[in-house]
């Protein structure tokens, strides 16, 4: 208890251009991380992350799907394929590359819109064989907030980070915004007496 407290009063002291208690309880939920999963929160995203990997393993497990959906046709030479689903499309598309950048940035908007795409090219004929065949299969990773999927656990954790562990995405326990209120009782008139006149140039 008296730790969340002292996390909430430091993050208190950082927060500016505040009048009320509430605007000071809602900056203060803004720079907090949440567990999708349960009430726990954080502020550094390592944290939430390493959390959720050590006490909620069974929502980062993988199952094994077909992949019934994709672009390739019997007469493939050339697959471009998805790293995440491994979607694939072929050259008979009329610009394959296009089509599968299109498709990747899916994925890419729902884990970090800033990562660089890249996605595998193959010639492979019993690789496209397979695809032919719809025997393709691949372990997936599902988000079990939303339904989106992924690749691989990394993903899927960077998903949680971004979509799912604002204040906004979640209902915070009563508990622990009586507390951040507590702790931002008399916050206006504390900050104002703290309001210190920097030199900007020492010279
Ligand atoms: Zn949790
Ligand atoms: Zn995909
Ligand atoms: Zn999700």
């Amino acid at each position: 208890m008296q730790e969340k407290i002292n996390l909430f009063t430091k993050l208190l002291d950082s927060v500016h251009c505040v009048g009320t208690v509430d605007e000071a309880v809602s900056a203060v939920l803004k720079k907090l991380l949440f567990c999708p999963f349960c009430d726990e929160y954080f502020i550094e995203s390592a944290s939430l992350l390493d959390h959720i990997k050590k006490d909620h393993p069974d929502r980062l497990s993988s199952k094994t799907i077909k992949v019934e959906m994709h672009e390739v046709e019997d007469d493939a030479e050339t697959v471009y394929i998805c790293p995440h689903c491994r979607f694939a499309v072929d050259n008979n598309s009329s610009s394959p590359t296009s089509a599968i950048i299109n498709h990747i940035e899916n994925h890419t908007g729902s884990i970090d819109p800033t990562a660089r795409i890249s996605f595998q090219i193959s010639r492979d004929k019993e690789l496209i064989q397979t695809y032919i065949n719809g025997k393709m299969e691949i372990d997936l990773f599902c988000c079990s907030v939303c339904t989106d999927i992924f690749g691989d656990a990394e993903s899927l954790l960077r998903h949680l980070y971004y979509k799912h562990s604002d204040a906004d995405s979640k209902n915070i326990p009563y508990e622990t915004i009586n507390l951040i209120r507590d702790c931002a009782k008399d916050f206006p008139t504390q900050k104002k007496a703290k309001v210190k006149y920097k030199l900007k140039y020492p010279f």
